[in-house]
């Protein structure tokens, strides 16, 4: 109210100000417009007298001539007449007639005047018309119009303006203020939706005002496009190490808390006999992590499964790695034989897995899974409640087997930052349906602050599937999707490798790898060897590339006996009945091959079931010459990046399926289609024979993106994008701290 008089005030003076200067224009127009119509007025009624006043002057009866002027004169506005003869005398007149009206002053002309006179009783209208009489002049009519009624009008005509700008400088004052009130909570809500994330023009302002929409669309595609190029600037212009994400942590975080949360722990400590030995799991995710949590030194929370995890830890369930140099604590959490059977093999394993994969094999999907599921998920929110020092951590969410994770740690810790990174392909909306809990995972994954995938396909994937199954707002420009009250941002953030990697840098050199596979293998040297390094999974395409090998030696008989294929394959889940069967698969289909093409002291396919720690990896991508990675459907595939990494010799092949993320990074590879088997089979005839020039030129390119996109700056991305979202829910804070002055201030 007091805002609103403090500007109405000032505009009604400057108003009346404004009206009080008018008003002498206002007197001039109306007297101007009043002479033009008694000018008009005068003739009509001059050319209505003039025959019959002539015939009475003619007649000279003078009584009937003063009787026919007091008849005329009956008109309101006419004042007064009179008749002065061709010498200036005033021969006939009405009794009102003034005298200070003279003949004379009107002049001896026979043309007809007017004037404007002042009298004491006011101003008068004065016309002098020439009469005549049978061709002669007779005189001239002197017409009196009072004018006194000009200006009683512009005397109410004044005040009329006057009230009429007093009057619409309130409404405008008013519809003024309230209009601005109006942008005023809109542009609040504007910079609110803003520093949700929302952008500017969110559906609820939409709705609003749907005649910004157009604007607004523009708008959001204009800051979206200037702050993609900003963020690749920033990003480009980092120098992305280790060194580079504890510098985004201590400068844009704050040095804020970093918990990570993965069923897979990075280091599992295994019994064998009287001593422990200490593994690193065959997985992209570990491989890819562990090096941010080096750099970030926070706390791991993950499933302790290794068999003397609970002999290792503190009475915190905590134990502090790498064993050779501590950098950061895992916290370990325990689950009993039948929870991980329900949990991870059952719901994560036999359900999520082959949903999100297109393996041809059948998702199993059983209601008991889904309560362990539940269950563990319930139990890592709580260890993650016990472990944040702070109410506003930032919490890096893994992968398939805690989608629903995020929304409980949401639910008991309302300010963290919650960024989920989704590891392994997203289904398009339709096969995604046939989950039986498919609306409560998109619920769980929708807690997150930032949700992060592979590809922009696979964002996609999910914009379609909480499209199809909640009643969400999507914004597909922004690619965020609001959902209660909760804003979440999906955003692709391809996975990589650290750079440079550290086991390579133990390595020998590329001839001895060469030799040393060779030996340890039984093959004479010269002979050229093609290396397969993955999980003995159904989604990596292992009979695939074993075809392509048979195909090849088929259609190319020279290479047998030149040419062999090493398949390092890990044991995985070999608990769940489809691993069994594929592990069964995989080995009668090497063995059949091997004994059409086998020789004395040949084998085309060396396939070794046994998990090799990366020293020995790297050893084999070294000292190959093709690396073949057939992935059915994979959201990355490290182990594509892992070979271009170990290639310091810059020579090798890379043949890549393209249906793993990778192949949109990796153009030179030799990308094929894993069920083409006679392109795969073509493929590794280009490799085996192709100059070492090229070799390096396509060597040298790969290396040359997977050095400037490596680990570092794909995590660093995600948190460089929370420490937005912390510093606009921070200015946030203070939007609402003013606003809510402002309003106490008002009333
Ligand atoms: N790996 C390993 N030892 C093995 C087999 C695989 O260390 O015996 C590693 C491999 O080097 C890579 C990871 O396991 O780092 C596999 O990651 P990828 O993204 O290729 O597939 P995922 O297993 O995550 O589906």
């Amino acid at each position: 109210m007091k805002l609103s008089l403090r500007f109405i005030l000032p505009l009604a003076i400057v108003l009346s100000a404004l009206a009080y200067g008018l008003i002498p224009l206002v007197d001039k127009l109306t007297l101007q417009w009043a002479i033009r119509d008694l000018n008009i007025r005068s003739k009509l009624v001059v050319s209505t007298m003039e025959a019959p006043l002539a015939d009475l002057l003619i007649s000279e009866s003078k009584s009937k001539l003063l009787a026919y002027f007091h008849r005329v004169i009956q008109d309101e506005r006419l004042y007064a007449l009179g008749f002065c003869d061709t010498r200036n005398r005033l021969v006939y007149k009405t009794q009102t007639y003034p005298d200070m009206i003279k003949c004379r002053d009107a002049g001896t002309s026979q043309t007809d005047s007017t004037a404007v006179v002042q009298l004491s009783q006011g101003l008068v209208h004065v016309t002098s018309a020439a009469i005549e009489g049978n061709g002669k002049p007779l005189g001239r009519l002197m017409l009196i119009h009072d004018m006194s009624w000009i200006q009683r009008r512009s005397e109410d005509t004044k005040w009329y303006i006057f009230y009429l700008f007093v009057v619409l400088g309130a409404v405008i004052s008013l519809v003024t203020v309230f209009v601005a009130h109006l942008s005023w909570k809109g542009w609040v809500a504007g910079v609110r939706g803003i520093l949700r994330g929302e952008s500017l023009l969110t559906p609820v302002s939409e709705a609003q005002a749907p005649e910004f929409l157009p604007v607004a669309q523009d708008l959001r595609a204009l800051i979206h496009d200037l702050e993609a190029d900003r963020r690749l600037r920033d990003e480009s212009q980092m120098s992305w190490k280790p060194a580079a994400l504890r510098t985004i942590l201590h400068e844009q975080l704050a040095g804020d808390e970093v918990l990570i949360i993965s069923n897979r722990e990075p280091y599992i400590h295994t019994r064998r006999g009287s001593t422990i030995d200490v593994q690193v799991p065959a997985s992209g995710l570990v491989t890819a992590l562990e090096p941010v949590m080096r750099a970030c030194s926070g706390v791991w929370i993950a499933h302790g499964s290794g068999t003397a995890d609970r002999e290792v830890v503190d009475n915190r369930d905590h134990v502090r790695v790498p064993p050779d140099k501590p950098a950061y604590d895992i916290r370990r959490v325990w689950m009993s034989p039948e929870e991980e059977v329900g949990y991870y093999y059952g719901f994560s394993n036999e359900g999520l897995w082959p949903l999100c994969h297109i393996a041809h094999i059948r998702p199993v999907f059983r209601s008991s899974d889904w309560k362990q599921y539940v269950a563990i998920n319930e139990r890592f929110a709580e260890v993650v409640r016990e472990e944040a020092k702070t109410d506003n951590p930032v919490v890096l969410v893994q992968d398939y087997h805690l989608a629903l994770l995020p929304k409980l740690i949401k639910d008991r810790l309302p300010n963290a930052t919650i960024i989920t990174f989704w590891h392994i392909p997203w289904p398009n909306a339709e096969r995604y349906g046939i989950c039986p809990w498919s609306a409560e995972i998109l619920e769980g994954l929708l807690g997150s602050n930032i949700l992060g995938f592979h590809t922009r396909v696979h964002c996609n994937n999910f914009l379609d599937s909480v499209d199809r199954l909640l009643e969400a707002r999507i914004d597909r420009n922004d690619s965020t999707i609001s959902y209660g009250s909760k804003l979440t941002a999906v955003n692709p953030y391809p996975i990589s490798i650290e750079w440079p990697v550290r086991w390579v840098q133990d390595q020998k050199p590329v001839p001895d790898c060469r030799a040393h596979i060779r030996t340890l293998n039984g093959i004479e040297p010269g002979r050229l060897i093609g290396v397969g390094v993955d999980r003995l999974d159904y989604t990596k395409g292992i009979p695939e590339r074993f075809r392509a090998v048979e195909r090849l030696l088929e259609l190319k008989p020279e290479w047998i006996g030149k040419f062999s294929f090493i398949q390092i394959a890990a044991p995985s889940r070999s608990v769940i009945e489809e691993y069994q069967h594929f592990k069964e698969q995989v080995t009668t289909l090497a063995e059949t091959i091997n004994k059409r093409f086998g020789r004395d002291g040949y084998q085309p396919i060396y396939l070794k079931v046994v998990h090799h720690d990366p020293p020995d990896t790297f050893a084999y991508y070294r000292g190959a010459d093709l690396c073949v990675v057939s992935s059915l459907h994979d959201g990355m595939n490290l182990v594509a990046k892992e070979y271009v990494a170990a290639r310091d010799d810059e020579q090798g092949v890379l043949i890549l399926s393209q249906f793993t993320g990778a192949s949109h990074e990796l153009p030179e590879a030799l990308v094929v289609n894993p069920y083409d088997i006679d392109q795969c089979a073509a493929a590794l005839h280009r490799a085996l024979t192709m100059p070492p020039v090229e070799q390096r030129a396509r060597m040298r390119n790969m290396r040359a993106l997977i050095r400037e996109f490596n680990v570092y700056r794909w995590a660093g991305r995600m948190l460089m994008d929370a420490a937005r979202i912390r510093q606009r829910e921070r200015v946030m804070q203070q939007v609402r701290r003013s606003d809510t002055l402002l309003r106490s201030e008002r009333r």
